[in-house]
Formats: structure tokens, sequence, C-alpha cells
């Protein structure tokens, strides 16, 4: 799960990062809204986090960019606690949620756990799957009833590969939800992470599509 963050508040910047990093995901950081719109129309992000007041080129600007791009990345806006014309504006310039500030790290997660899951269309909570059940709200799996114990990173590549399943993932898009900019990554780490989850679920649950990347049929 490829998060970008977009904040100039440097301690609050960094209080999320930590935090949503611990969770599983992989947390790009960006401070002004120019690289940010650069990175948004440029990198494929699966949720991003945008501060409104930023340097360059405010948020709701770049917002506005975005969505005139045709993007629908889901945005989850920060705002000032007295600005409710800004609110407002950023709702209505294609935001999907917001946070005042301040906020507490539970309530985001909470609030970027239902905007994944709106954006993958997904009514139901639980993702099942050829004997897997994934709960993304807790991260546990199961499998046939029994519990399996991830790292965050098999995790957030077993989370990709069945939302939903039935498409080949490029090797390219893992690496980048896997490890976005600022973590380095040996080339066969991919490999090594699929590797663990066909012995800790099944060995013919992922299949490799050579050359390209990887892929979970969508009839087992
Ligand atoms: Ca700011």
């Amino acid at each position: 799960m490829r998060l970008l963050l977009i904040e100039d508040d440097v301690a609050l910047g960094e209080g999320i990062r930590q935090a949503l990093s611990r969770e599983g995901y992989t947390v790009d950081w960006l401070v002004d809204g120019v690289s940010a719109l650069h990175a948004l129309l440029s990198e494929v992000f699966d949720v991003a986090i945008l501060d409104l007041g930023l340097p360059k080129l405010d948020g709701l600007a770049v917002l506005r960019r975005l969505r005139q791009s045709g993007s629908t990345v889901p945005v989850l806006i920060l705002t000032a606690r007295d600005a409710t014309e800004d609110r407002i504006a950023g709702l209505d310039a294609g935001a999907d949620d917001y946070l005042i500030k301040p906020f507490d790290l539970f309530e985001l997660k909470a609030r970027l756990r239902a905007l994944l899951r709106r954006s993958a269309g997904r009514a139901q909570v639980l993702i099942e799957h050829a004997g897997i059940s994934l709960d993304p709200s807790t991260q546990q799996v199961t499998y046939h009833n029994e519990p399996v114990q991830l790292t965050p990173k098999e995790y957030q590549l077993l989370y990709e590969l069945l939302s939903p399943p039935g498409r080949v993932i490029t090797r390219e898009r893992l690496m980048q939800l896997l490890y976005g900019w600022n973590e380095e990554a040996e080339s066969n780490t991919l490999e090594v992470h699929i590797h663990h989850l066909r012995k800790k679920i099944s060995s013919d649950l992922i299949r490799t599509v050579r050359g390209v990347g990887y892929l979970v049929e969508e009839r087992p």
C-alpha cells in the first residue's frame, strides 16, 4: 500500500510517516505542492494525504489539477481547525475525506482504511479468496481458518495481489508499492517475499508471469 504524504510541517509529517510505516504502508513524503503534483501525475500511489497550506503550490491547487488530469487516486486533506471554507472547497475540488488538525493518529489510520475500502469498491471488510481470508482492519490473514503470520511486506504483497485477483501486477508496480523512494531494496527481494508467501500459504497460490510480474488466478 503506497501512500504519498504531502505535509510541510516537519514534526507532524515525521509523526505521520512513522505511524503509517509501522502500519505497513510504504510512505513517500514531500513538503511542497509542486513536487507533490509532479509525483502524483507521474507515479502510482494507492492514496494521498494532502495538507492544504503548502509552499510553492497550495493543496487546493494541487487537488484541482490532479482531478483535471483525470486521476482518481483517493485523497484525504488536512485542514486547520477554523477553516470551514477550506474544507468545503477541498471536498468540492475532489477530496475524498478530510481531517482537522490536530487529529488523532488512530483516526487517521481508520479513515485511510475506510478510504481504501471505498476506492476498491468493496462493501465488505474481509477479502476472501481460495481459502484465504484477509482482514484489512486488523491485517490478520487466515488460510482455511488457520492463522498465517506474515511480515508487513508480505501482507502488502498479498493484499495487492488479491485486490482483486485475476490481474497481472508488474514487478515495477510491486517494487514501488513495497519500497517507494526511500528504502533500499535488493533486486531479488520481491522473489524472496513471493517465495515466503507461497511457503506460508500455498505453493500454487501465486503464478509467475515470466518477464512481467505476478498473478493470483481469479478462479483457483
Ligand atoms: Ca502546512
